[in-house]
């Protein structure tokens, strides 16, 4: 992967890159680390606590997470290479939003404990028995390296909820 960290930027639906299916990351070097380092500015920038790689236009399993959203707690970061969940259980409701859709938030049923194993940027694999908050982000995050999308998550009651404003959206890529 060429891409210069300096161009990437936010993706928001309907971009195809977020539909796409992302490769496994197979060198952990310099140009993966400088891509890291723009996730996190793009998405300190936007507010979120959590980005996929699709999001910013990579199609490679990679996200980021800071709970904590704030650029001066960069103790908090956390970066995800190769990332797999297992061991999923429970079942819990949260509203969730999504950086490449503003202004959408919708209730999603998640499991409500999972284990995350993963890649870091020293390319040590660890894994995270992740609940609360962790556990919803990183299945979120992970579902972008899928091409799986948070509007999919939720009974079609709901969608048909946002629908306007999907349309707009839409309409805004269209234009763009
Ligand atoms: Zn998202």
């Amino acid at each position: 992967m060429t891409t210069a960290p300096q161009s990437l930027r936010l993706r928001l639906y309907p971009d195809p890159v977020l539909r796409t299916r992302a490769s496994e990351v197979v060198s952990i070097d310099d140009d993966l680390r400088a891509r890291v380092k723009r996730m996190f500015e793009i998405m300190y920038q936007h507010r979120g606590i959590g980005l996929a790689a699709p999001q910013v236009g990579v199609s490679e399993r990679v996200f980021v997470v800071n709970l904590t959203g704030d650029r001066r707690q960069p103790g908090e970061e956390l970066v995800f290479i190769n990332p797999e969940i297992r061991d999923p259980r429970g079942e819990c409701v949260e509203e969730e939003g999504c950086l490449s859709f503003p202004d959408v938030r919708l209730d999603v049923a998640r499991p409500e404990l999972v284990r995350i194993e993963a890649t870091d940027l020293e390319g040590d694999r660890f894994s995270i028995d992740a609940d609360g908050w962790l556990a919803r982000c990183v299945q979120h995050e992970l579902d972008h390296l899928d091409g799986v999308l948070f509007v999919a998550r939720v009974p079609m009651q709901s969608r048909l909820s946002i629908r306007e404003r999907l349309q707009d959206l839409e309409r805004a890529y269209g234009e763009s």
